[in-house]
């Protein structure tokens, strides 16, 4: 499941919209101090998901808009979008090509999409979770963060490795089971003891 391309615009420090193709033989990305090399990562985390400001190195989500510069003034809006080429079916969809995009606008409103079509954050995170590829996963390893999983307590390298093996999602399912039964169970007494008091 290549990652074919990612196309940022008014995210961080790309007020134009630029996209990068990732070619046969792509294995890095080099540039000056301040070029946003950082940036570039944090969109594909973003994209795929991420809900940290913190972790994107802002106060606020809307701190990943382009804030301007003396030439520029603010945008109003970002949108990074990432395609992946689905030909071996790794990801959960019939179609060959399969395109994800985040959009934030300032006034906070965000807008997630698969292949087009408006979904939650939840099937985003869905699709990657599934291939052990969440925001939380090896996959992506950002400045700080190699230091922060030696550093981490058992129980949170655990989550870690859990994600990067895909049982992630199989916990997170088993979750909303349990808080489906528990429901369930509480419907069941209040319905008996309405039994109970008409009997
Ligand atoms: P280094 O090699 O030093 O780690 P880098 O190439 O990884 O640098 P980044 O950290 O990705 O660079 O980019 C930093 C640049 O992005 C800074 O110039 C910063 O002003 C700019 N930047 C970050 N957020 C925004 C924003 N919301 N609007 C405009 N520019 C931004």
């Amino acid at each position: 499941m290549p990652l074919k391309s990612l196309t940022i615009n008014g995210f961080k420090s790309f007020a134009d919209k630029t996209k990068i193709d990732f070619t046969t033989g792509i294995t890095g990305i080099v540039g000056p101090n301040g070029s946003g090399k950082s940036n570039i990562t944090e969109a594909i985390r973003w994209v795929m998901g991420e809900q940290s400001a913190r972790s994107l190195r802002g106060d606020k989500m809307v701190d990943v808009i382009f804030a301007g510069s003396d030439t520029r003034s603010p945008m109003n809006r970002a949108e990074v979008t990432l395609e992946f080429d689905n030909s071996n079916h790794e990801l959960k969809s019939p179609q060959e090509n399969v395109t994800i995009r985040r959009k934030l606008f300032r006034n906070g409103d965000t807008e997630f999409s698969i292949n087009n079509k408006a979904c939650r954050l939840k099937d985003i995170n869905a699709i990657f979770l599934d291939l052990g590829m969440g925001k939380q996963s090896f996959s992506i390893i950002s400045q700080g963060r190699v230091e922060e999983i030696f550093n981490s307590k058992p129980v949170e390298r655990r989550s870690i490795i859990e994600e990067s093996a895909g049982v992630a999602l199989f916990k997170q399912k088993k979750q909303q089971a349990e808080n489906k039964l528990s429901e369930t169970t509480d419907n069941l007494h209040r319905v008996s003891d309405i039994v109970s008091e008409l009997s």
